[in-house]
């Protein structure tokens, strides 16, 4: 064909790829995908093909829920813009106007507003409860009530949840069940193989693993991820191809990253315990046989200055995220938990002088000589 110059410029001849097959996965960075004639296109709605427009769905974000999906051994997944809008797409798949919903009182700070404050507008109403108490879950139930909602290991204290006893209570009671596994992630806690309905990751964090993308992923039945979909695709949640290929190369070293973090968190952990600087220490036991979590929050109690102890942790720096490679510290008070009542916040035991230390892959020695130093500096 012969075009003018225009057309050229838009037109020129392009390489199809069908006999080279990558090594890496192509990012299919594109919103729309394109069809030869009517028959084609309706080929999509007919289900012989899967790709029509990337908002309904993408190859690289296809890839990154049913890579979570296998490594969770739930049937489906998929994956949405954040772990928020996880969140919310498998709350959606279970409750309506109307609805009630049970959730852990100490759920990050992010999902307490989601709930205490969005879907209170929506008709649906939450309790929080102390969910190691099964007396105090039992007597929230009500005739509405539809999900018990927690998390694996909770933030920032690190609360390892009875999933068992939970889904039990849940399988009781004809509630359905949802779990965030973000801190655990399926390295060490596999919810939906205990029973769960929908497991939630926030990506960003250890799926993804390298703090450069927001991404969240929802696994679980397929009916119920057939119904989340729908509301990723209605509500406009989807993920972005980049974004999907950029978690998806994350989740290829979770494993290793996972083996190398937890082993920094336990060795950080048994020197804090032995530190007598520092009032408490949490870090949970018999988590897995792959470790007890790369997280550790300590509370620095009335013997140190905390914007000194802050400021002497110089390569360790202060961030309102964790699970990346490079360790770092955050101030729940001051950003994820934030907005949690001051109530909640003191019964749980988020106190001022709280600090969540999120273990990277550097080596051990380092990080417990950066720790060692900064405690000595902040020393009163
Ligand atoms: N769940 C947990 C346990 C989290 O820590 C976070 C964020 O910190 C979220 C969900 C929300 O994830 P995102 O920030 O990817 O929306």
């Amino acid at each position: 064909m012969t075009f003018k110059f225009s057309t050229k410029t838009v037109h020129f001849q392009k390489k199809v790829q069908e006999k080279n097959v990558s090594k890496s996965q192509p990012i299919y960075q594109t919103s729309a995908f394109s069809f030869n004639d009517l028959d084609d296109m309706e080929d999509f709605y007919r289900g012989n093909k899967e790709y029509l427009y990337t908002r309904y769905s993408n190859p690289n974000t296809d890839d990154l829920g049913n890579g979570v999906a296998q490594l969770e051994g739930a049937p489906k997944g998929i994956a949405t813009s954040s772990g928020m809008s996880a969140i919310l797409a498998g709350v959606l798949a279970i409750v309506n106007h109307g609805d009630h919903i049970i959730a852990s009182e100490d759920i990050y700070g992010g999902t307490y507003q989601l709930f205490a404050n969005e879907l209170k507008d929506f008709g649906i109403n939450v309790s929080f409860v102390a969910m190691n108490n099964l007396e105090e879950i039992e007597n929230a139930i009500n005739e509405n009530t539809k999900l018990l909602y927690s998390e694996s290991i909770t933030n920032p204290l690190l609360r390892v949840e009875n999933l068992s006893s939970l889904i039990s209570l849940a399988e009781k009671h004809n509630l359905k069940t949802m779990v965030d596994n973000t801190f655990a992630t399926p390295y060490l806690i596999k919810p939906y193989e205990l029973g769960a309905d929908l497991v939630v990751h926030s990506a960003t964090k250890y799926i993804g693993g390298h703090s450069d993308v927001t991404a969240g992923v929802l696994v679980g039945k397929e009916s119920l991820i057939a119904k989340a979909k729908t509301k990723v695709v209605n509500l406009g949640c989807n993920l972005s191809p980049f974004e999907g290929w950029l978690a998806c190369r994350g989740l290829k070293t979770l494993a290793v990253r996972m083996d190398r973090q937890v082993k920094n968190a336990q060795a950080l952990a048994d020197f804090l315990r032995g530190n007598p600087s520092i009032s408490k220490v949490y870090y949970p036991n018999s988590v897995s046989e792959n470790g007890n979590g790369a997280i550790v929050s300590i509370d620095l109690g009335e013997s140190c200055d905390l914007n000194i102890f802050f400021k002497s942790l110089q390569w360790v720096k202060i961030v309102p995220t964790l699970a990346g490679v490079e360790t770092s510290v955050t101030y729940p008070l001051g950003t994820s938990h934030r907005s949690v009542p001051d109530g909640i916040r003191s019964k749980l035991g988020i106190t001022k002088d709280l600090v969540r230390i999120s273990l990277g892959i550097e080596d051990a020695e380092d990080i417990i000589k950066a720790f060692e130093e900064a405690i000595e500096q902040a020393k009163l």
